[in-house]
């Protein structure tokens, strides 16, 4: 089964979120179950060719290859791609991402021709690649090299849509008979994904009870009714980890390498966080990070809330993030008032993000609404024991602690409000004080595997359901 995989970023040539990490590594976990895998994404001006061996291949096609065999496309134009940013900059986000993401779309498509590549299923992946459904049903669908190509596109957060004033709709190309309510019109704007969610075959998203959710008013982004509708088609599959880049047994980016059968040598982590943290580095006092957009998605209104009664706790916390403006003032305040406690890294940093994942005893994560997340996960193989709001994916991988019977992987609150989140987060450091109890939940933490195999296979099994459909 030959498959396109289409995404706007990928690790490890360009990075914004978790859409990067997931398809840097799935397609590696399909090539190991013997799917024939080509990948497409842009090629960004912050992308660097000498250190991946990118090479042209054609007069706006360039190559290279990940995994075992499989070839990473990426389109090159000047014009849209050669900027600072992947869709915007500090001032917002660029004003012709229509034009950008239509020409990218259109172009992955025609590349298959070009390489002679012909997918059985092309999988898409959120707005940027969401046209790609329509443009394949609207000019290809007769062409017999495209025929019998199936789409699935992946939603990995409902809330961006890739919305845009409908006097833009004649650059995507596409007749005025798709602007309607069963189209790609919302509320008399262009919504390119709810053109893909239409269009499609098959529907996914990144955790079950996220698949349900959406479903819902609550989280439906006022696409619910469309997604209840198709709720026959659409399918939750939980994002896998890739284990190669997040092993604290082999992490090269972290102060010292640790296994769970050398947990003490965490703590070395832990010191050497502390120190470039410029906190006091005492083990004793329960250190907690957060790593993700300083957005309200990522809970950071209830957090902003509680952040002063956090700060007086007898706690450390390292804030690692970009976001809204809002909480970056809020937490520069915090850290401001209480430097012996809070410590902020207004920045997007690899390399201390593996160091908090790895220092840290706790991992702060109070997502509103989380489609998978992979900070949990990450944290769990670092041994730091995530605290979340039960939602989404957050709801599917965290197991609220249990005292009595001694099972869970974490700490979980379900009523999204600032005192349950305080409530929750002194629970957790009050086990913390319990240096029995703690350790057990540490050993626990890191047997947990949410490797991409499992994730593969159920998504070989949507491709499989998708061939099968007229
Ligand atoms: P998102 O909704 O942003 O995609 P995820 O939890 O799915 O959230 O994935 C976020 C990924 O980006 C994780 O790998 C996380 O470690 C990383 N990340 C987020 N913000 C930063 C940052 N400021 N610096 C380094 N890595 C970051």
């Amino acid at each position: 089964m030959k498959i396109l995989f289409c995404s706007s970023e990928i690790v490890p040539f360009a990075k914004t979120g978790g859409l990067a990490d997931v398809a840097g590594a799935l397609p590696l976990a399909l090539e190991d179950l013997g799917l024939e895998v080509a990948v497409v994404m842009p090629k960004y001006k912050s992308i660097d060719a000498q250190k991946f061996s990118i090479k042209e291949i054609g007069k706006d096609i360039y190559a290279a290859k990940i995994g075992k065999n499989i070839c990473v496309y990426f389109i090159e134009n000047n014009k849209y791609f050669e900027r600072d940013g992947l869709y915007g900059e500090k001032t917002g986000d660029y004003l012709d991402n229509l034009e950008r993401f239509s020409f990218f779309s259109l172009r992955a498509l025609q590349l298959m021709r070009q390489i002679d590549f012909k997918a059985d299923i092309i999988h898409c992946n959120d707005w940027q690649t969401a046209l790609i459904p329509i443009y394949l049903k609207n000019f290809y669908k007769d062409k017999p090299f495209f025929k019998t190509m199936k789409t699935v596109l992946t939603v990995h957060n409902l809330a961006y849509q890739g919305l845009f004033d409908k006097k833009e709709y004649p650059k995507l190309d596409l007749d005025w008979k798709y602007f309607n309510i069963d189209g790609l019109e919302f509320y008399d704007k262009i919504n390119i994904l709810k053109g893909g969610l239409v269009f499609s075959d098959i529907v996914t998203t990144v955790s079950q009870t996220y698949a349900q959710e959406i479903q819902t008013k609550e989280f439906g982004c006022g696409l619910e009714g469309l997604l209840a509708k198709r709720s026959n088609s659409i399918f939750g599959v939980i994002n896998g980890l890739d284990y190669n880049i997040w092993d604290p047994a082999k992490d090269k980016m972290i102060y010292k390498v640790y296994s769970e059968a050398h947990l003490e040598d965490k703590y070395l982590n832990k010191t050497g966080l502390q120190k470039e943290c410029a906190l006091n580095a005492n083990l004793n006092t329960p250190l907690i990070g957060f790593v993700g957009r300083l957005s309200s998605q990522k809970g950071l209104d209830i957090l902003a809330e509680a952040i002063e009664q956090i700060a007086r706790l007898d706690l450390q916390m390292v804030f690692l993030g970009t976001g809204e403006i809002k909480y970056h003032l809020i937490l520069e305040n915090i850290a401001k008032k209480y430097p012996k406690n809070i410590s902020l890294h207004i920045k997007f940093d690899d390399t201390l993000a593996h160091k908090i994942y790895a220092g840290c005893d706790m991992f702060l994560m109070p997502s509103g609404y989380e489609p998978c997340g992979l900070g949990q996960m990450i944290s769990l193989k670092y041994a730091t024991i995530p605290i979340v709001f039960k939602t989404g994916g957050l709801a599917d991988t965290i197991v609220d602690f249990d005292p009595l019977t001694e099972e869970g992987n974490g700490f979980v609150f379900d009523y999204y409000h600032k005192d349950d989140l305080l409530k929750t987060l002194k629970c957790a450091i009050y086990f913390y004080k319990d240096k029995t109890v703690w350790h057990k939940l540490l050993k626990r933490a890191v047997k947990y595997d949410f490797s991409w195999k499992e994730s593969a296979k159920k998504y070989l099994d949507i491709y499989k359901k998708c061939l099968s459909l007229e």
